[in-house]
């Protein structure tokens, strides 16, 4: 008897195009000379069109969603008192992990010695871009929007998850009166939940060819005198990822770790190619709901506040590069020093965007706070884009493993969906 073919799921298409994808663009940067084929109509051309399209329609949902969802997210969480305890609970985690994050980072700099011995003129050098200082007071005003519809035209985080957060409470308080808007947003969001469907049934190309245009870009010459750095951070990254969040989900919630990250591996195979927490939001919220159990009532309101304020694969790469920049340049970095990277690597993992290269600019903030100097960051740039792209994954892993726990703990958390009982889609099944 012929056996039925058993049709690939998304994560293995994923995860196919993922590894050809970087394959081919590594071929195409070594071994196919220059022209006008590989150049303008395959790297530039194709590539850069099926790519980018297919980011900008993530991008494209991300606005609507976050609003939406959040918004219903807090009206059926319904009082105030439940809300809170859920934000504060989740922004401590958030706060925590990135804590852990960048001491992770450290240890494995400092056992490592990445910037001993290196030969500076090696590398190709260029100019750093520096993040502008706003003071605590600005910042803390900046969170409210003066005008709403200009910050959700701006796609700013922050503010939008204020303003939505505020919108929901009032649904909640006034209840039947808001009916219908309240079925209107969540009808919205509905549509915005299969648009993520519809698109993500393309991700496969889309994953392919921007990782086949990155790595046709940047080839793996500029990597030779970094490879000392960049193990630092690899390590570090997979320290945080598989160690320290997966004894925090065995902690807390008892969950089956690896039952975990075989779940939500397409979603960090995507934010490694598009290198960006902020289009990961959907694609996030659908697989912890469909897939790992987790309400949307929670992960509506964590995932999109996570991929804005929660870096801690950022915060890695920042610690690895304090201590690699310091040895570089020969300055000796005190006990102090390091508490105080701790410090302001957490605040600037609040303060980086979740969008393509932000955390090279804000650590500037980080370096100018032990005094080292900015020129460094010209060091690393070159080789940063595949860090961006492993850092992304684990950023918004952080996000999943609290919202998780937060979820579990609230209960919030369907066990049969995360132990297969139930999946409600067959793109997830
Ligand atoms: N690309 C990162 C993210 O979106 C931010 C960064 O580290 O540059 O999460």
């Amino acid at each position: 008897m012929q056996k039925k073919q058993k049709k690939l799921g998304l994560t293995t298409k994923i995860f196919i195009a993922l590894i050809v994808g970087s394959l081919c663009g590594v071929i195409l940067h070594s071994y196919i000379p220059a022209s006008d084929i590989r150049d303008k109509f395959l790297i530039e051309g194709l590539f850069y069109i099926v790519g980018n399209g297919f980011l900008r329609l993530m991008q494209m949902l991300v606005v609507p969603l976050v609003f939406c969802s959040i918004a219903c997210g807090a009206a059926s969480i319904g009082d105030t008192k439940t809300l809170g305890k859920v934000g504060i609970k989740t922004i401590v985690f958030y706060l925590v992990t990135t804590a852990i994050a960048i001491t992770v980072a450290l240890s494995v700099g400092k056992v490592l010695n990445p910037g001993i011995g290196l030969d500076m003129s090696s590398i190709q050098k260029a100019e750093p871009t520096i993040a502008e200082a706003t003071t605590l007071t600005e910042t803390l005003l900046n969170l409210i929007p003066t005008n709403p519809l200009n910050a959700l035209a701006e796609g700013n985080m922050l503010q939008i998850i204020i303003f939505s957060l505020i919108v929901g409470v009032i649904l909640a308080k006034l209840g039947k009166k808001v009916e219908v808007v309240h079925k209107f947003l969540s009808q919205f969001n509905d549509i915005m939940m299969e648009m993520t469907m519809m698109v993500m049934r393309v991700a496969p190309y889309g994953v392919f060819c921007l990782t086949a245009r990155t790595f046709a870009n940047i080839g793996f010459d500029a990597f030779i005198p970094m490879l000392k750095y960049m193990l630092g951070v690899f390590i570090a990254l997979g320290v945080q990822c598989f160690v320290v969040y997966m004894l925090l989900l065995k902690v807390f919630t008892g969950l089956n770790p690896i039952k975990f990250i075989k779940k939500f591996a397409p979603v960090m195979g995507f934010a490694f190619s598009t290198s960006s927490s902020n289009s990961t939001i959907p694609l996030s919220i659908e697989t912890l709901n469909e897939k790992i159990g987790v309400s949307k009532r929670i992960s509506s309101f964590t995932i999109p506040l996570g991929a804005t304020i929660n870096m801690d694969g950022t915060a890695i790469m920042q610690g690895v590069a304090v201590i690699f920049v310091a040895q570089a340049f020969g300055i000796n970095l005190d006990f102090m020093d390091y508490i105080t990277v701790i410090a302001t690597a957490t605040m600037a993992s609040i303060g980086t965007a979740g969008v393509p290269g932000v955390g090279l600019i804000t650590l500037s903030m980080v370096f100018a706070s032990v005094g080292l100097p900015v020129e460094g960051i010209a060091l690393i740039m070159g080789i940063d884009r595949i860090l961006d792209m492993t850092r992304t994954a684990v950023n918004i892993t952080g996000d999943a493993v609290c919202t998780t726990i937060v979820a579990y703990q609230n209960n919030d958390f369907n066990t049969d969906v995360f132990n297969d009982k139930e999946c409600k889609d067959e793109l997830f099944a």
